[in-house]
């Protein structure tokens, strides 16, 4: 039984412990100044004794001032020793959480798509900040609380037993009660505090989401839904946390209370001991001292312990997103010194099958079907199909972002399982339909890139008036300080200035009118250098400009063939799709320009 638990203890606290080996030496320095420190308080109450005895019976003057001096040199070695260890122990437990935030960063970034599919960025965000501060806390007051109370523990009673064996039985008499109910508090601890972690995920996972959207709820005007269930969770996180106070809280004055009856006992019968002269008044004075300075430690042993429990519930789930497998590294070499390996920019599919890891709806369904398609270099393939047919998941299965099946697509020949992903991937320009703009100014944003005449590419290709952007303006978190029309026109030149053999736009103008898409689409066509060229659209002049139009149904190939071709299917989806479309667009155009 104690063998499992020594086991147990020995797993859980697995990454404090290996943390408090990696700074060992800030520690070491640390506890010995707390030695240093506990050592003098031990030896006060005896400096005391010997002052009161002094001072009753008829001391020379200069033997209280030697006294006295003591005393003083005493507590100034006790605050120096304060000092030390508080900067050194602090050392190890800020540096301890720097490293460990470093690792789940890197693992953040090494972790595959998938994972942040299924995980809420606000869960993420309290393990980087919660629970590395929990794993602080217990290697720094943790283990200072613990070292500290149990040199106390250990030595006090024997300090009280030099000066009176008899009453130092005494005052230990109300004790054993203390680790039955240290134990007990414990639990409860323990588990309330659990719900207080689940609780701040759950709610900063609240927060990032609605503030990330804070638009579109002001948009749907849901803010009063959204702020009732903000209180409704904030109350519960509240609730949790008082429950977790009450027996905090109790903790201290019970174990207090247990203690003080010691004192009565001492009281009573200290003081006959020293009528019958069978101790001094001094003896007496520091016994008090010496039980004073058991009750803090009681106490502390406690909280020590509810510090660990705190540090090892982070530490577990910390460890669980540490130990997830990463990407492989084909996916994290860097591109060499002499340059990725050149791409020609062909594409082609064999009977690729794909599900996502996690489905949205719960039920494993394949998103693409045995789908085949070849792609030349340099051609320009229009996607077309209804919503979640897959075209999306088809457009992120080139750059790599979810793992497929060996010998189902190739880039340029060469199987992508084969490919290191980051030299592949510097070949790939992908304009989503969530695009993403650092908060910098517009001139890091292109600069970003690579080195390329910026403005000149900007009026070239997205601006037919370049003085329309000043290049030193901020372009606002996710780019909100521009319009949607004007992200999307920087996303693409950032996509474009790279000149990449594969360009991947997955409804790229949604958010510009026809017309501005037309003249886009015009300056894409007449640039040089030009990839092959994927692009997700609705549009009919992205469709009538592709060499090829290649149809998506439920994750297979409908249809396939250039506009003209598949015109003459009158049944046809895609023939269907068009008229529909030629009909909105000839609405649109009577509407005002983005
Ligand atoms: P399209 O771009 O044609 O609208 P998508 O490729 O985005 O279609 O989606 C195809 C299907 O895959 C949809 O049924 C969608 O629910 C599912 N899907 C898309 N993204 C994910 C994801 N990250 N995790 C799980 N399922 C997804």
């Amino acid at each position: 039984m104690f063998r499992n638990r020594w086991k147990e203890f020995l797993k859980e606290s697995e990454m404090i412990r290996r943390l408090m080996r990696e700074h060992r030496r800030s520690l070491g320095i640390g506890m010995l100044a707390i030695f240093v420190v506990d050592i003098a308080d031990l030896y006060l109450p005896l400096v005391l004794r010997d002052a009161v005895d002094g001072a009753m019976s008829v001391a020379h003057s200069s033997q209280l001032l030697v006294l006295a001096l003591t005393f003083v040199g005493v507590t100034l070695i006790q605050a120096a020793g304060r000092y030390v260890w508080r900067i050194y122990i602090f050392d190890a437990a800020v540096r301890s959480a720097h490293s460990l935030r470093s690792s789940l960063i890197r693992k953040f970034f090494r972790l595959p798509p998938a994972f942040f599919d299924r995980t809420p960025t606000g869960k993420l965000m309290s393990l980087a900040t919660n629970d590395i501060e929990a794993v602080r806390m217990a290697i720094g007051s943790g283990s200072v609380t613990a070292v500290d109370a149990l040199f106390y523990i250990f030595t006090v009673p024997v300090a009280m037993w030099s000066l009176s064996p008899k009453l130092t039985l005494l005052a230990l008499i109300p004790f054993p009660i203390i680790p039955f109910y240290v134990f007990w508090a414990k639990r409860r601890i323990q588990i309330r505090f659990e719900r207080v972690q689940a609780d701040f995920s759950q709610l900063s996972a609240m927060a990032q989401e609605d503030l990330a959207n804070i638009r579109t709820i002001k948009a749907l005007g849901i803010e009063r839904s959204q702020t009732a269930k903000w209180t409704h969770q904030s109350y519960g996180f509240l609730e949790k946390n008082l429950a977790l106070s009450r027996i905090q809280s109790a903790l201290g004055p019970t174990l207090d209370f247990i203690m003080s009856t010691s004192m009565v006992l001492l009281i009573y019968v200290g003081s006959q001991s020293v009528l019958k002269q069978a101790i001094t008044v001094g003896t007496l004075v520091a016994f008090q001292r010496y039980i004073q300075k058991l009750i803090w430690p009681m106490s502390a042993l406690a909280f020590s312990v509810s510090f660990y429990q705190r540090g090892v519930t982070s530490s577990k789930r910390l460890g669980e997103i540490l130990a997830l497998p990463e990407l492989p590294e084909s996916a994290l070499k860097p591109v060499g010194p002499l340059g990725p390996r050149p791409c020609k920019g062909g594409i082609e599919f064999r009977s690729l099958s794909f599900s996502y890891p996690d489905p949205i709806n719960g039920k494993p369904s394949l998103t693409l079907r045995n789908l085949t398609l070849k792609i030349e270099p340099g051609e320009r393939v229009a996607l077309m199909g209804p919503v979640g047919s897959g075209k999306s998941t088809l457009m992120m299965l080139i750059p790599g972002l979810y793992p497929v099946n060996r010998g189902q697509l190739f880039v340029d020949e060469t199987d992508i399982c084969d490919w290191p992903l980051q030299e592949l991937r510097s070949h790939i320009g992908f304009v989503g339909q969530e695009l993403f703009l650092f908060n910098e100014t517009l001139q890091q944003t292109l600069d970003g890139t690579r080195d390329n005449p910026r403005a000149t590419m900007l009026s070239n290709l997205v601006s037919s008036d370049p003085s329309e952007w000043d290049l030193q303006a901020t372009v606002g978190e996710r780019g909100s300080h521009l319009s949607g029309g004007q992200r999307q026109r920087i996303a693409l030149a950032r996509a474009i200035s790279l000149s990449p053999a594969i360009l991947l736009l997955d409804d790229a103008f949604s958010n510009v009118d026809t017309i501005t898409e037309e003249a886009i689409l015009g300056r894409l066509q007449k640039r040089a250098g030009r990839g092959t060229e994927i692009v997700a659209a609705h549009r009919l002049a992205t469709l009538r400009d592709a060499h090829r139009v290649i149809v998506l149904e439920q994750g297979s190939v409908l249809q396939s063939g250039t506009h003209a071709h598949l015109m003459k299917d009158r049944s046809g989806l895609y023939r269907r799709f068009y008229e529909q479309q030629r009909l909105q667009e000839e609405i649109e155009s009577a509407g005002p320009r983005v």
